[in-house]
């Protein structure tokens, strides 16, 4: 092929998730000619999530996003914790108003299929050329080792752009390839997340979640008698018609004990707490995705010569707080800026692109994730959070609440008690100081 028939871009964005299509709106708006490489049928054909998509990101990337009437569920009015006990037994410990009273609400349930898509023709119509179909399975370089393109699954399917942004997600095998990170995937430091969409009428998951209407919703992260005590958490969204219930457990756990997926979330929906929100629901959608849990200490090298990456692929995940799609958002954004500054200084140079990173530090990906950097290991090595503390809890504030006509001094003696025989004071102490280092960074 002569240098004249090459398909050229100004830049290459690999994947139209959430990373992806931010990157390329970026750059499209300022001007760049842009590929926009997504291995599926159409954006979001591959894409899963629980979930609650956050509008700070979507807003730093397109501020009129409202007027562009995203296709959102419910937004999140009503966001916290239930700890389940294995007798059924819920707490839930939810908060509302605040932020979560905005307009626009802080957070939005979303479903990825009609999410990604429209996210993606966002970017189309700022002038980004959307290549569906397509895989990219290799990178073209330079003498110097600089990308310069991409090579796809297609016959004569080479493109050249001078950067490459890689938002390929948590199967990170383009990452690993170019070098950035230099192992696969760790079972340690991935989360299987399962979940079902389950379809139920307006009005029954009103109803059920005492909601006055369809503008209220609920996003509720579920501890306890739910992952059989290993290191896990679950999830429950309300969408509009549908409700969308999972969970996450570390694929190590899962490969250790032997656990089918779809019995550990069989279990978690018949549980007594849970069977009677999703009862009657007709399955629209089963699946499941890995999450990268491994959090700063799995991160990889965030760009090269001609090459960024962003999102799930640079593991750029805070798993405590369901936050992924933000950072995503905000990596590809800051990925896309800087290849514009590339572009501007026409210098593609690990150097140049050092900036990405740079500006990263600045915001609260790149501090968040140093912030959170024990805490896999610290869910690891102290499973009493899963399941000895959320029981607790569930039958403390049972206690709390309930009369039972006995003076109060007996009833906080025998909740310490409740607590002692679960874990030795000493121990539960020793617990809490762990837990301040891993999520305050102590
Ligand atoms: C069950 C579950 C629940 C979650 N809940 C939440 C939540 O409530 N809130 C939250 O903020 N985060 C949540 N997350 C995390 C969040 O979904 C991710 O962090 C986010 O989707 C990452 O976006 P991304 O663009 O990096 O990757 P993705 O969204 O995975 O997009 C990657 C894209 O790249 C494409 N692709 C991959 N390889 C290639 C290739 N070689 N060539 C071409 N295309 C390719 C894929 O098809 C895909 O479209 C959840 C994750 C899971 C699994």
């Amino acid at each position: 092929m002569s240098t004249n028939e090459k398909i050229r871009f100004d830049a290459i964005v690999v994947g139209a998730g959430l990373a992806g299509s931010a990157a390329a709106m970026v750059m499209a708006r300022a001007g760049l000619n842009v590929a926009l490489i997504e291995r599926g049928r159409k954006p979001g054909g591959k894409n899963y999530f629980g979930g609650a998509i956050y509008t700070h990101a979507i807003q730093e990337v397109l501020p009129d996003f409202m007027e562009r009437r995203p296709p959102f569920e419910r937004p999140v009015t009503e966001a916290g914790f239930w700890f389940l006990s294995s007798d059924g037994g819920l707490t839930k410990m939810m908060t509302s108003g605040g932020k979560l009273a905005n307009e626009p609400a802080d957070a939005y349930m979303a479903l990825r299929a009609t999410f990604d898509l429209w996210w993606a023709e966002q970017a189309q119509k700022e002038g980004a050329f959307l290549i569906p179909k397509t895989t990219v399975t290799d990178f073209i370089r330079a003498e110097d080792g600089r990308v310069i393109g991409v090579i796809t699954d297609r016959p004569d399917g080479e493109l050249y752009a001078p950067v490459v942004i890689i938002c390929e997600g948590v199967n990170n095998l383009l990452t690993q390839k170019l070098g950035l990170i230099s192992h696969d995937l760790v079972p340690a430091h991935q989360a299987l997340a399962f979940k079902q969409v389950l379809s139920l009428p307006m009005e029954t998951i009103n109803a059920r979640f005492g909601l006055p209407d369809a503008q209220h919703g609920v996003a509720a992260s579920v501890l306890g008698d739910i992952s059989l005590g290993l290191p896990g958490m679950g999830f429950i969204y309300t969408n509009k018609t549908t409700i969308s219930v999972g969970l996450g457990v570390m694929l190590e756990t899962l490969i250790e004990y032997r656990l089918k997926p779809y019995e550990v979330l069989q279990r978690y929906l018949q549980h007594p707490a849970i069977a009677p929100l999703v009862e009657g629901g007709q399955l629209l959608e089963y699946g499941g995705h890995l999450i990268p849990e491994g959090g700063w200490r799995e991160m990889p090298k965030l760009y090269t010569g001609g090459a960024m990456v962003a999102g799930d692929a640079a593991s750029m995940v805070n798993a405590l707080h369901w936050e992924g799609t933000n950072m995503a958002i905000i990596a590809g954004k800051v990925a896309g800026e800087t290849a514009v500054v590339a572009h501007q200084r026409g210098d593609f140079s690990e150097q140049t692109l050092a900036r990405y990173e740079e500006q990263l530090r600045e915001g609260f990906i790149l501090r968040d994730m140093k912030q959170y950097r024990n805490f896999s290991k610290f869910l690891d090595t102290h499973p009493q959070f899963m399941d000895v503390y959320p029981s607790f809890l569930n039958d403390a504030l049972g206690n709390f609440f309930s009369a039972y006509g006995k003076p109060k001094r007996q009833l906080f003696k025998e909740i310490y008690g409740s607590l002692t025989g679960r874990r030795p004071l000493f121990k539960a102490v020793g617990d809490i100081i762990s837990m301040g280092r891993a999520v305050l960074g102590w």
